[in-house]
Order: C-alpha cells, then structure tokens, then sequence
C-alpha cells in the first residue's frame, strides 16, 4: 500500500472547532526546558488482576461501567470529565472521555490520542470511530480519549506545558513531575480500567509515518492483538522506557501504538486508513460485527533501520510513504544552497519506506527515513529474543 503526499494542511480549522468546545482557554506559560528526573522512573500504580480478553464475552449479561466516578449502563454512550489536573493558563481544564458501554458484554477497549498535542490525526480517527459505534450493537465497551494532551494541544506543540514529553513518564506518581502527575492520573483513573489499549501518534516535528503498529509481539496478547488489525504495516518494539504503551503492557493491558502521518495537519486518507483498522480490531475481537475492508487480512510484519544524511543541506525527497526500493535507488537528494553541490541519498538495502521527513534543511546525522525490511512474526520474536532488533 503506498500514500501518496496528500496531508492537506486543514490542522488549524479543526483546532479551531474543537476548541469551540473550551471557550475558557488561554495560553499557558511555558517553563524553562528540564531533563528527565530519577524520581519518575519508580512504578507505583498498583496493577489489577490479569485481563483476559475473551473471558469478557462469556458473563451472563453485559454490566454498567463504572469510571470517573459515573456508571453508565449497558446500552449507553456518555461523555465524561477526567480531571487530569492539566490547565490553560490558570484555568483547570478537564478533559473530554467518550465512553460507549455495549448492550452485551464484552472487553473494555481505550483509544487514546494527541498524548503529543499536535498528532491530529487520531483525534479524528478516534472521533470517526466511537461515534460511529451504536451501544446496542457493541459487546464490551469503548472508551475514547481524542486530545490526552489538551494543553499541548491548545499551544499545537508536542509537549506539556512544562517542555516535557508526557509518553516518557507512564504509569506516572501522583506527587511527581507535572508530566508525571498527568500520566499518573490517566493511567490509575482510565487505563488500568481497560482490558487492551490502542495509542495513536503520528511521526514528530516534520516526519511523516506510514500507517503501523508498533508492537512487542513477544507477548501473546498483544500478538493476537496486532493479528486482529488486518491489514497493516506491524513493528516490533518494546516501546520506549515511559511510553503509555509500554507501561501499560507491563500491567497486563496489552496495548499497541498506532503511527500514522504527521504532525500538524490531517490527511483524510490514511485517517480512513486508521478508523478502518480500528473497527477491523473491533470486529475481529467479536465487540462489533465484522466488516472486511482489506482483500489480505493479515499485519504485514517488518523490522526497520533509520537512513540518516551523513552532510547538511536541504533535503528533496525523491520516494513516498509505502513505495518499495531496491538497494541502490536513490532516496532523496541533499542540496547545498551556497555551493549548489548535489549528494544523493541511495538506499543501503532493499525497503519498503515506513517513515521519512517531510523536505526541509537537515544537518549530518538527522534521520531522514525509516526503512523496513518485510520479516515474519516468527523472526522478529528470535530477534526480540536475541536483542538484535535494529531500531532507530
Ligand atoms: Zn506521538
């Protein structure tokens, strides 16, 4: 599958109309960038016992769910407040969570977005699907947090508003960091109430992914998970050190992070791409009826190495999201304005592009794309094993 260079730059009207719904906002000061803290790598949240998908479909009868302090019966969707502790300025601001609890029973599922403030894409995603969803159709429950980040959200930067990488301090403590104190919050207040997790985020700061999972799918749940996407591009990785996917796989929720497109801006066909997959899980776990959107069902499985530009200049793409590339073929070309010298980009070994920056001035060692190489589940498990995985 290959997505042509279609992101349409629509990121500021539908900032502008989702901010229609806080009409309370101001700009938040920004504090003094700081590194990470020894404090927050301590674990705390207390874990609940081990979710089991499919045990889910066998109770009697489908139960009211009760989160944030609301209980919504079966057959109900209802939107709710998470008091995150997050503000704009001085202003508290609680969060929007969309919950719709099915008329039969079933697991508990949490999509959740802009956990980086200016990944747009699943925000809309998130949107398309849950209110898409009719409770009466629905075995289990889905809850869906389209903007985690408000405050990076509001300033459309990746960050909170103490310059800190919110999906780098999960599962959080309460009395840490206020990034710590936001992730400490979700995890113990929404996600541990879950029974599998999908995070969406797109590539960071002008880089742009083909739609992907990323996966640790050295664990079965989450394997099997991966496995009732369909079709689509899956990665191996435990996930960074913090991630909400990370940590929340470590609770026993198994969880995947759904990279898709850039930042900053909307891209209507990979946000059909990514709504399409989701209801595809949805389906497969048995939550909502089947639909097939895909001729090959199954995740295509890759390893990857990041292509970095070994000499400054400006960088001209010459390959797009999804195109095959043989070892050799020239990636992209780095233009040196004040010489007018010409380097080209070959690729190192034969690839599937899975990520690249969008065209714009580079310095020697910036990663300009994400190369995968296909692989089998079965491989990337030993490598997994043998810590041999490349990454970025
Ligand atoms: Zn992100």
């Amino acid at each position: 599958m290959q997505f042509k260079k279609s992101i349409l730059k629509t990121g500021f009207p539908m900032v502008a109309a989702l901010l229609l719904l806080y009409p309370s906002m101001a700009y938040s000061t920004e504090i003094v960038d700081e590194t990470s803290e020894e404090e927050e790598a301590v674990v705390i949240t207390p874990v609940p016992e081990k979710h089991i998908i499919a045990e889910k479909f066998n109770q009697a009868e489908a139960e009211p769910f009760k989160i944030l302090g609301s209980i919504i019966p079966p057959g109900q969707t209802r939107s709710l407040k998470w008091r995150s502790g997050q503000s704009i300025g001085s202003f508290v601001v609680p969060i929007p969570v969309v919950v719709v609890n099915g008329a039969k029973p079933g697991p508990v599922i949490c999509l959740t977005a802009a956990i980086h403030g200016d990944e747009l894409n699943g925000i809309e995603i998130v949107r398309q699907v849950i209110h898409d969803i009719d409770p009466e159709k629905l075995s289990g429950t889905v809850v869906g947090i389209p903007v985690v980040n408000i405050d990076g959200f509001w300033r459309k930067e990746r960050y909170i508003g103490d310059r800190r990488d919110l999906n780098r301090f999960f599962p959080g403590q309460p009395h840490g960091s206020h990034a710590s104190r936001i992730a400490c919050s979700l995890f113990n207040k929404i996600v541990i109430h879950c029974d599998a997790l999908v995070d969406l985020h797109t590539g960071s700061y002008y880089k742009e992914n083909l739609p992907q999972l990323r996966a640790d799918i050295t664990i079965p749940q989450v394997s099997e998970m991966v496995n009732a996407f369909g079709s689509i591009t899956a990665l191996q990785s435990t996930g960074p050190t913090g991630s909400l996917r990370r940590a929340a796989t470590s609770a026993g929720i198994p969880a995947v992070v759904m990279e898709i497109g850039g930042p900053l801006s909307l891209d209507p066909e990979i946000v059909d791409f990514g709504a399409k997959s989701i209801r595809t899980l949805l389906g497969s776990l048995g939550m909502l009826r089947k639909v097939n959107f895909w001729t090959t069902p199954q995740p295509v499985f890759y390893s990857s190495k990041w292509i970095r530009s070994d000499i400054g200049g400006i960088l001209i793409n010459d390959k797009e999201l999804g195109q095959k590339v043989k070892k050799g073929d020239q990636l992209a070309e780095i233009r040196d304005p004040i010489s007018n010298d010409s380097t080209p980009v070959p690729a190192p070994f034969d690839g599937v592009i899975l990520g690249r920056a969008q065209n714009q001035f580079v310095s020697p060692g910036f990663a300009i794309f994400h190369l995968g190489i296909q692989s089998t589940p079965e491989k990337l498990k030993q490598e997994a094993k043998e810590k041999t995985v490349l990454k970025p």
